[in-house]
C-alpha cells in the first residue's frame, strides 16, 4: 500500500505532454519500484536478524503468554500497544467465539488506531496529552471507535499508560486495554431514559417482585399515596387495599395477569392518610434480569376526581336538579327499554303525562322559589304514588311523566292514574305551616295499542292531557285517534283567537238575573260569544281557556269590560237607571295585580258607578294566590265594585279564606242547582250554602235554575237572587234590553192584577 501510493506519487509528477514521455515515465516508475522492493528487503533482513538474536523463549514465558490469553479471553478485554514514534497499534484480542479456555486463539492486528467519532475525538486527545505530560497517572477515556472498520460505532473504554520512554523521558509507547462497552453503555444509557421517564411520570408507578411486593416506586407514587418509597419497599401490594375493595378482586387480577399478562381495571386504594382514591390500574409482567422469575410494572392514575366529575356530568345529563327526578333524556332511555323488553316479553307500557292545573298561575303570584318548592313536593307526591319501581321524570316546568311497565291493560294505568289524582286532594306542603292544593290534569297513552316508539308514546300522552285540560282539568284523558283531530282544531282556533278582536268577531250577551226578594230584574251577566267567520259560534268554554293559555284573556278581557260598561251605561240612559252587570275576571287578569286601575279607568271612560259593577271570579282563580289576589280584591272592593265568587261548590275554597275576602256575592254552582228536587245531596249542599253564604252577610245567587221546581225551593231557602233559562237564556243587547223591560211591566201587572 505504502509502496503503491509512492509509485503513483512519482507516475503523476511526470509531465504528460512530452512526446515519448510514457516511456520515459514507465522507467522511472520501475527503477523507483526497484529502490523501494531494495529496502523492504533490507528490513525483513534487519528483523529477521533481530528475531534470531532474541533468546529463545522459557517455560515460565510461556505461561505468561498463556495467562495473558486467559485473562484476555476471561475478562474480554483487549491489549493494545501503540508506538508514538512509529505511529502503529499493535491490538490483540481473544477470540470470543470460543467456548473453551483450551481453544483459545489470539487475533492480533497491527496498523493505524481505528477511527475514533469525530465527536469524542477532541476529548481522548485531550485526555492521551494530559497523561503523556504527565498530569495524570493514567489515560482513561470512553469514546466511539470504527472497531469493524465497516462504519458502525462501538462504544470502547480504554485505559493505559506510557510504558516507555527515550533517555530523555520522553514517551515512545503507550500500552493498555479496551473494552466495548456498547452493550452495557446502551443498557444505561436505557435505565438512565427509563428512570427518568418513570421519575417525571404523572401516574404512580410502581414495581413489584413476584410476590407483589413492593420494590421500587416513583415521585408520582409518593405524592399520590401519600407513601415514601422506604416505607412501602419489601411491604405486600395489598398494604395499599382500602375496605371498598373486596379481597378477591386481586385473586383475579392475578389470574388474568397469570394468563394474559397483562392486568387493567379499577380499584379503590388507601391513601396513608386515610382517605379512599379510586385508581385506575395497568400491571404488566416484565421478565426480571436473570429472566427466571417476573417482576410487575404497575402504573395508578388516580381518577377519583375525574369519576366524581363524570358521575357528575351524567347526573345533570339524567337528572333534572330541581326535583332530582330523571329528565328528559334518561326518560327517553328508559322508555326505549321498557318498550323493547315489552316488545320481547309481548307486555304492556303506560306512558302518563301529567301536567299541573294552573300551575303557572300559582309560579307567577308566589314567585318562583314557591313554585319550586310546589314543584319538588308535587313530584315527591307523584313518586310516592306509583312507586320506586317506576320511573317518574320531570320534562319541563310543571309537565311531569310517569312509566309504567309491566301492567296488563289500560284499567291499570287508569288505576295509577286516578291514585295519582287522588294523591293531590290533600294539598302540598312547601314549607313551615304553609300549604296549597295543586290538582293534575293526566293524559295516558299506551304501547303497543297508542304508538310503537318513544316519541309517539309520549306526543300522544301530551295530547291526552291536553283533552284533560280541555275536559275542566282535574282529571286524566286516555288517548285515542280523534284526539289529534282535536289538538290541531285548538292551534288553529287559538290563532284564529288572535285575530277576533281586529275583525269584530267577539260579542257580549247579557242574562238577566232576576232578584227573589224585589221581584224584578236587578242585573244581568255578561257573557262572552265568539262568532268566528271561519269556525262559526265557538263556545266560552272553548275559547276562554285558549285565551288565557295564549295571554289574549288580557285584552279580550278588558274590551268585556268596556263593552258591558257601556252597554250598561245605555240603559241606564235608556231609563233602567241601577241595573247592575256581572263580568267575569280570569285568573290571569287577577294575578297581574293592576285589576283596579283596570276598572277605575273603564268605571271612569264609560261613567258607570261602580256600585253597578260586580266581578265574578271563580274559587280556583282565588285561591291560586289568596294572599296576593286578596289585596288586589280589596283594591276593587275600595272602589265600590262588588265582588262574587263564581260556580261556587267545585272548588276547595276554604270557609276562612273566604271569611278574608272582601266578597259581597256568592254564587251556587249550576251542577247543584240542576241536581235540585231529584237529588237530596244536592239540595242539602245548596241549603246549606244559602245559609254559610248569609252567615257571611253574602248575596246568594243561583244560577242555571231552568225548572219552576228548583225555583221554589230556591225561594223557600231564602236565596236572593236567581239566573237560568227560567228566566231567559243570555240575549244580545236590545233583546235584553227589551226583555228586562217586558218582564218589569209584566211584573208591574202581575202586582196590579
Ligand atoms: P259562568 O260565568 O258560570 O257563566 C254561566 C254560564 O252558564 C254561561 O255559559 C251561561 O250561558 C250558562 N247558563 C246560564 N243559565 C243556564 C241554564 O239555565 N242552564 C245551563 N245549562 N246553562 C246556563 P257560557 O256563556 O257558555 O259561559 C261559560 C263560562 O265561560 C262562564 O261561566 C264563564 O266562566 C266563562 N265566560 C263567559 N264570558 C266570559 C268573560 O267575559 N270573561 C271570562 N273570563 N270568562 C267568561
Ligand atoms: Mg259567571
Ligand atoms: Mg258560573
Amino acid at each position: 500500500m505504502l509502496f503503491a501510493s509512492a509509485a503513483v506519487i512519482v507516475a503523476t509528477a511526470m509531465p504528460t505532454a512530452f512526446p515519448g514521455s510514457r516511456v520515459i515515465a514507465m522507467m522511472v516508475a520501475l527503477l523507483v519500484l526497484a529502490v523501494v522492493l531494495a529496502i523492504a528487503a533490507q528490513r525483513y533482513w534487519q528483523s529477521r536478524q533481530r528475531e534470531s538474536l532474541e533468546p529463545p523463549r522459557t517455560e515460565s514465558q510461556r505461561e505468561r503468554d498463556e495467562h495473558l490469553k486467559l485473562a484476555l479471553w476471561a475478562s474480554g478485554e483487549h491489549f493494545w500497544d501503540y508506538d508514538l514514534i512509529g505511529r502503529r497499534m499493535h491490538h490483540m484480542r481473544a477470540d470470543e467465539s470460543i467456548a473453551h479456555s483450551a481453544e483459545i486463539t489470539v487475533l492480533t492486528r497491527q496498523g493505524d488506531v481505528p477511527p475514533i467519532h469525530e465527536l469524542d475525538l477532541p476529548l481522548v486527545m485531550e485526555r492521551l496529552r494530559s497523561h503523556l505530560q504527565g498530569e495524570t497517572p493514567l489515560f482513561m477515556s470512553e469514546h466511539r471507535m470504527d472497531l469493524s472498520g465497516n462504519g458502525t460505532w462501538a462504544w470502547v473504554r480504554a485505559r493505559g499508560r506510557v510504558v516507555e520512554r527515550d533517555l530523555q523521558g520522553r514517551p515512545l509507547r503507550i500500552a493498555g486495554t479496551a473494552r466495548d462497552i456498547t452493550a452495557s453503555r446502551n443498557a444505561e444509557y436505557e435505565h438512565r431514559i427509563a428512570s427518568e421517564v418513570m421519575r417525571s411520570m404523572s401516574e404512580a408507578v410502581a414495581v413489584l417482585d413476584w410476590d407483589y411486593n413492593f420494590i421500587a416506586v416513583n415521585q408520582a407514587f409518593t405524592r399520590i399515596t401519600g407513601y415514601a418509597d422506604t416505607e412501602v419497599i419489601g411491604k405486600p401490594m395489598e398494604m395499599l387495599d382500602s375496605g371498598q375493595q373486596d379481597a378477591a378482586s386481586h385473586e383475579r387480577m392475578r389470574e388474568d395477569i397469570g394468563r394474559d399478562g397483562r392486568w387493567s381495571g379499577e380499584m379503590w386504594k388507601l391513601r396513608k392518610d386515610g382517605e379512599e382514591i379510586l385508581c385506575k390500574i395497568e400491571t404488566n409482567v416484565v421478565p426480571d434480569a436473570s429472566g427466571q422469575r417476573n417482576l410487575y410494572v404497575q402504573v395508578l392514575n388516580d381518577i377519583t376526581e375525574q369519576k366524581r366529575a363524570e358521575q357528575e356530568l351524567r347526573y345533570l345529563a339524567n337528572y333534572d336538579t330541581l326535583t332530582s327526578l330523571p329528565n328528559r333524556s334518561l326518560l327517553s332511555e328508559r322508555l326505549s327499554r321498557a318498550i323493547v323488553r315489552a316488545r320481547r316479553e309481548s307486555g304492556k307500557v303506560a306512558v302518563l303525562f301529567i301536567d299541573l292545573d294552573r300551575f303557572k298561575d300559582i309560579n307567577d303570584s308566589l314567585g318562583h322559589a314557591t313554585g319550586d318548592r310546589i314543584l319538588r313536593a308535587a313530584a315527591a307526591r307523584v313518586q310516592q304514588t306509583v312507586g320506586a319501581q317506576h320511573t317518574v321524570a320531570r320534562l319541563s316546568g310543571d309537565e311531569f311523566t310517569v312509566v309504567l311497565e309491566d301492567i296488563g291493560s289500560m284499567e291499570d294505568a287508569e288505576v295509577i292514574a286516578q291514585q295519582i289524582i287522588d294523591a293531590f286532594m290533600l294539598p302540598l306542603s312547601f314549607g313551615e305551616r304553609l300549604e296549597l292544593s295543586v290538582s293534575p290534569s293526566i293524559g295516558i297513552s299506551l304501547y303497543p295499542d297508542h304508538a310503537q316508539v318513544p316519541t309517539d308514546l309520549l306526543k300522544h300522552a301530551d295530547t291526552a292531557m291536553y283533552q284533560a285540560k280541555a275536559a275542566g282539568r282535574h282529571t286524566y284523558q286516555v288517548y285515542s285517534e280523534t284526539m289529534d283531530e282535536k289538538t290541531r282544531h285548538r292551534a288553529i282556533l287559538a290563532s284564529a283567537l288572535r285575530r277576533a278582536l281586529e275583525r269584530d268577531e267577539l260579542a257580549l250577551v247579557f242574562q238577566p238575573r232576576l232578584s227573589l226578594t224585589e221581584h224584578r230584574i236587578t242585573g244581568v251577566e255578561a257573557l262572552l260569544r265568539w262568532e268566528s267567520k271561519d269556525f262559526g259560534e265557538v263556545s266560552p268554554g272553548q275559547f276562554i281557556p285558549l285565551a288565557e293559555e295564549s295571554g289574549l284573556i288580557l285584552e279580550i278581557g278588558a274590551w268585556a269590560l268596556r263593552q258591558a260598561l257601556m252597554t250598561l251605561h245605555s240603559w241606564h240612559q235608556q231609563g233602567l237607571p241601577g241595573l247592575t252587570v256581572a263580568v267575569n275576571v280570569s285568573a290571569l287578569q287577577l294575578q297581574r295585580g293592576d285589576l283596579s286601575d283596570v276598572v277605575a279607568q273603564i268605571l271612569e271612560e264609560t261613567g258607570v258607578s261602580a256600585r253597578c259593577l260586580e266581578l265574578e271570579l271563580t274559587e280556583s282563580v282565588i285561591m291560586a294566590n289568596p294572599e296576593k289576589n286578596a289585596d288586589t280584591l280589596r283594591a276593587c272592593r275600595r272602589l265600590g265594585v262588588s265582588l262574587a265568587i263564581d260556580d261556587f261548590g267545585t272548588g276547595y275554597s276554604s270557609l276562612a279564606y273566604l271569611k278574608r275576602l272582601p266578597l259581597t256575592t256568592l254564587k251556587i254552582d249550576q251542577e247543584f242547582v240542576g241536581d235540585l228536587t231529584h237529588d237530596t245531596d244536592d239540595e242539602a249542599i245548596t241549603s246549606t250554602i244559602i245559609n254559610m253564604g248569609h252567615s257571611l252577610s253574602l248575596n246568594v245567587i243561583a244560577e242555571g235554575v231552568e225548572t219552576a221546581a228548583q225555583l221554589q225551593f230556591l225561594r223557600d231557602h231564602g236565596c236572593d237572587e236567581i239566573q237560568g233559562h227560567w228566566i231567559s237564556h243570555a240575549l244580545a243587547p236590545d233583546a235584553c234590553l227589551r226583555f228586562i223591560r217586558e218582564y218589569g211591566m209584566g211584573h208591574e201587572i202581575a202586582a196590579a192584577s
